[in-house]
C-alpha cells in the first residue's frame, strides 16, 4: 500500500490551498478529488458568480448610467450564451492552473471519490492508501426545498448550468445566493421576484445593509415579498407557480432556491473512523481544525463554520504550516473575516452588526457613527443610488468592532479596512488618516 505523509479528500479551495502548502515544505502529499480542481469555488461558486455580477453589472451601467456621460446606451444587448462560453472558457484555463500548481509543488493527484478504510487509510478507484495526516476537505452542497414540487427548484449548481435567460424568475431565500442572483438576472434583464421568509434578507447583517438592498432593490424594478414561505410549487407547461403559507402564490418560467448548503460528509466512510459529527451535520474540529480522530483533521464547508474560499484556504494553509513547517500554535483565528456580498451594489461588513454590539456590551458601551451619500458618480443624471456606510465602536477608546457599507464600490473598499480592524483600530486612528478624494471610501475616515 503506498504511503503518504498527508492525504488530502478534496481538491476545492480548502483542500487545495493545503496541499500545496504542505508539499511546499517537502511533506509527501496525494490529493484526491472526484470533480474538477477548484471545488465550488471555481466551479459552481464564486467565479462563475462574480463573471456574472460583473457582465450584469456592467449592463446596467450602461443602460442606466452611461446616458448621463453622453455615451449613448442605444443598441447595447447582452448574447447570454457567449457570455456562458467565455465563462466556462475561463473556468477550463483556471483547471489547467490549479494542475500545473499542483503538479509544480509535487502533489501527487488521483482522480475519483475517496472512502475512509480506517483511521489512517482512504480508498479510491478501489486502491487503497495510508495516510500519516489526512484531511477532509469536502466541502458543500444546495440544501433542497423540501416541500411538494420543491425538485422544480432550481439551484446554484443548476443556475450555471443555463444558456439562457429566465424572463420572469421567482427566487426563492435570503442569503448570499439568493440576493446575489436575484440581482443577477435583473441586471441582465430578467423580472425578478424575490420571496425570502423572514421580514428581511440577510438578516444576521446589520440592518442598514439588509434594509437598503430591499429598498434599492425595489427601486430597480425587482419585486420582494417578505414573510413569504414556500409550501409549494406547481408546474402547468413551461410555468412554474410558487404557493406560500400566508396563501399568497407568484408565477414565473424559473423556480430559482438557496437557503444554505449541506457538508458532504455522506458516503466517505467516516463510519469507520472516530471522526465525529455535530448534531447539525458537520465535522467537529477544533481550533487547530483536529477533529475527534488523532491524524484526521477538517476544514472549510464541512466543518459548517463560516464558508468562504478565503476561510477555507486559510485554514488549510495554517494547517500545514502547524503539521509541516513546524508552526505547532499556528490556527486560523475565526473572528473578524470580512465578506462582501455581491449583490447590486455590493454590501461590504466585518465584525458586529449594531444589534450584536448592544447585546454583547450594552447600549452605553457602544457608538454607532453612519454616513449617507450619493457617490459622485450618479452625479450627471436623474438616476440616484445612495451608498450608507456604518461605523459600530466600542467604549471611551471607540475601538472599531464592526464597518459596514452597502453601495459602488464597497466591496473593494473593504480589504485595507479590514486590516486596520484586525489590528485594533480605533475611531481616533481612523480619523488621523488623510481622506482619499474624491472616493467612497473617504467617507469611513471622515465620519462625524
Ligand atoms: P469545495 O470548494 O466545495 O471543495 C470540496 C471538493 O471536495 C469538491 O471539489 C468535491 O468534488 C470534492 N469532494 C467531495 N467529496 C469527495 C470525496 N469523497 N473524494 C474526493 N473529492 C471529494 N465564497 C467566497 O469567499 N466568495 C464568494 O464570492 C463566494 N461565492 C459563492 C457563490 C456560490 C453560488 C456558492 C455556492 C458558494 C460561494 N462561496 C463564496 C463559498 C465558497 O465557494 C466555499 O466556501 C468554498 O468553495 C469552500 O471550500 P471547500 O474547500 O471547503 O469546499
Ligand atoms: P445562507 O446561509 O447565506 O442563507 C440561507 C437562506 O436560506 C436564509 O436566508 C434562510 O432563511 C433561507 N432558507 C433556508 N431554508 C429555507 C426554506 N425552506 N424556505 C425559504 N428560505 C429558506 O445560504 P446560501 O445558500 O445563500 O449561501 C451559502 C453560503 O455560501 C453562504 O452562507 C456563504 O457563506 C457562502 N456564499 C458566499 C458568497 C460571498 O462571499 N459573496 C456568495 C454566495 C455564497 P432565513 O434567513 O429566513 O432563515
Amino acid at each position: 500500500m503506498k504511503k503518504y505523509d498527508y492525504i488530502v479528500i478534496g481538491g476545492g479551495s480548502g483542500g487545495i490551498g493545503s496541499a500545496n502548502r504542505a508539499a511546499m515544505h517537502g511533506a509527501k502529499v496525494l490529493l484526491i478529488e472526484g470533480n474538477e480542481f477548484g471545488g465550488t469555488c471555481v466551479n459552481v461558486g464564486c467565479v462563475p458568480k462574480k463573471v456574472m455580477w460583473q457582465a450584469s453589472d456592467l449592463l446596467e451601467s450602461m443602460k442606466r448610467d452611461a446616458n448621463g456621460y453622453g455615451i449613448s446606451p442605444q443598441g447595447i444587448t447582452v448574447d447570454f450564451k457567449k457570455l456562458v462560453d467565455n465563462r466556462e472558457e475561463y473556468i477550463r484555463v483556471l483547471h489547467g492552473a490549479y494542475s500545473r500548481g499542483l503538479a509544480g509543488n509535487g502533489v501527487e493527484t488521483i482522480k475519483g471519490y475517496a472512502q475512509f478504510v480506517d483511521n489512517q487509510t482512504v480508498t479510491v478507484n478501489g486502491e487503497q492508501f495510508q495516510g500519516t495526516h489526512i484531511l477532509i476537505a469536502t466541502g458543500g452542497r444546495p440544501c433542497r426545498l423540501e416541500v411538494p414540487g420543491g425538485e422544480y427548484a432550481q439551484n446554484s449548481d443548476q443556475f450555471f448550468e443555463l444558456t439562457t435567460l429566465p424572463k420572469n424568475p421567482i427566487v426563492i431565500g435570503g442569503g448570499y445566493i439568493a440576493a446575489e442572483i436575484a440581482g443577477v438576472m435583473h441586471g441582465l434583464g430578467s423580472d425578478v421576484s424575490w420571496a425570502y421568509r423572514h421580514d428581511r434578507p440577510l438578516r444576521n447583517f446589520d440592518e442598514m445593509l439588509s434594509n437598503h438592498l430591499v429598498e434599492l432593490y425595489q427601486q430597480d424594478g425587482i419585486q420582494t415579498y417578505a414573510q413569504y414561505v414556500p409550501a409549494s410549487i406547481e408546474k402547468a407547461d413551461e410555468t412554474y407557480t410558487v404557493h406560500f403559507e400566508n396563501g399568497e402564490s407568484l408565477t414565473g418560467d424559473y423556480v430559482f432556491f438557496a437557503g444554505g448548503r449541506t457538508p458532504n460528509v455522506d458516503n466517505i466512510g467516516l463510519e469507520k473512523t472516530d471522526v465525529d459529527l455535530s448534531p447539525e451535520g458537520v465535522v467537529v474540529v477544533d481550533k487547530f481544525q483536529n477533529t475527534t480522530a488523532p491524524g484526521i483533521y477538517a476544514v472549510g464547508d464541512v466543518i459548517g463554520k463560516i464558508d468562504l474560499t478565503p476561510v477555507a484556504i486559510a485554514a488549510g494553509r495554517r494547517l500545514a504550516e502547524r503539521l509541516f513547517n513546524g508552526q505547532s500554535e499556528l490556527f486560523l483565528d475565526y473572528d473578524l473575516v470580512p465578506t462582501v456580498v455581491f449583490t447590486h451594489p455590493p454590501i461590504a461588513t466585518i465584525g458586529l452588526s449594531e444589534q450584536e454590539a448592544i447585546e454583547k456590551y450594552g447600549k452605553e458601551q457602544v457608538k454607532i457613527y453612519t454616513s449617507e451619500f450619493t457617490p459622485m458618480y450618479f452625479a450627471l443624471d436623474d438616476y440616484r443610488q445612495k451608498c450608507k456606510m456604518k461605523l459600530v465602536c466600542l467604549g471611551k477608546e471607540e475601538k472599531i468592532i464592526g464597518l459596514h457599507g452597502i453601495g459602488r464600490g464597497v466591496d473593494e473598499m473593504l480589504q485595507g479596512f479590514a486590516v486596520a480592524i484586525k489590528m485594533g483600530a480605533t475611531k481616533a486612528d481612523f480619523d488621523n488618516t488623510v481622506a482619499i478624494h474624491p472616493t467612497g471610501s473617504e467617507e469611513f475616515v471622515t465620519m462625524r
